[in-house]
């Protein structure tokens, strides 16, 4: 199977709202370009130097996803182009991305990250300290940033229920917050969640990104 036959599997099982990112870290760029002629638009990076690069060597009409959890000291590398952090869990990083935001004239995008998995390895907030971020006073102030949402990550085993609960716990919290905190700000609209392994289970528990790698480019190796 190519890149751009992987891709059109798995576009064929998304509905019309559900948005595909190509989960392209440790890939090279021509495996990029790859997905790009076959229509692919989307692509997600976990570090902020290798993304930068990248965009520099591909078209520019890409929307560049950062997923991984980043240091606020490698914000201004992509801060000029990226179209949406997914993985936002401090508020010191909001600051940082507010501030490099600012500083190229823009508004960046991004989405909290909950910790959903049993996994201490994953990163991201409980529902407290979300709470606690989201009613910060520094936080009113940020004007250079747009919290579009949530994004996490299931716990990683075949335990298919546990996935499906987690899942519809982040969904709950996602809905909760669009009523209440996030209910003036149409924009809050963005659910990212699902992977390879488990992303058909994320869709049916209300998903509308999914971050899919290995099984479009293939196994890593790091
Ligand atoms: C690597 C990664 C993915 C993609 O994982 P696959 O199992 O290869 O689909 C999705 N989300 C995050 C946050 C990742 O780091």
């Amino acid at each position: 199977m190519t890149i751009t036959e992987n891709i059109h599997r798995i576009k064929a099982d998304l509905g019309e709202n559900i948005s595909l990112v190509a989960v392209s870290k440790t890939k090279p760029s021509s495996d990029i370009q790859n997905a790009y002629d076959g229509g692919q638009r989307i692509f997600g990076e976990n570090k902020a130097q290798e993304m930068a690069s990248k965009a520099d060597e591909l078209p520019s009409d890409i929307e560049w996803h950062m997923i991984g959890h980043m240091q606020s000291n490698k914000v201004k590398y992509i801060a000029p182009f990226v179209s949406l952090i997914h993985s936002v869990d401090k508020l010191s990083l909001l600051k940082e991305i507010n501030k490099r935001a600012k500083q190229n004239e823009r508004i960046i995008k991004v989405l909290l990250q909950m910790h959903i998995a049993k996994e201490d390895t994953k990163f991201g907030l409980d529902e407290v300290e979300l709470e606690n971020l989201l009613v910060s006073n520094t936080f009113e102030s940020f004007q250079n940033i747009k919290i579009v949402g949530l994004m996490g990550m299931a716990t990683f085993t075949d335990d298919e229920s546990r996935v499906r609960n987690e899942f519809a716990y982040l969904k709950a919290v996602f809905d909760r917050l669009k009523k209440g905190r996030f209910g003036e700000n149409n924009s809050f609209t963005v659910l990212s969640m699902g992977m390879s392994g488990d992303y058909k289970i994320a869709i049916e528990e209300g998903s509308n990104m999914i971050r899919v790698g290995s099984m479009i480019f293939g196994a890593r190796n790091y």
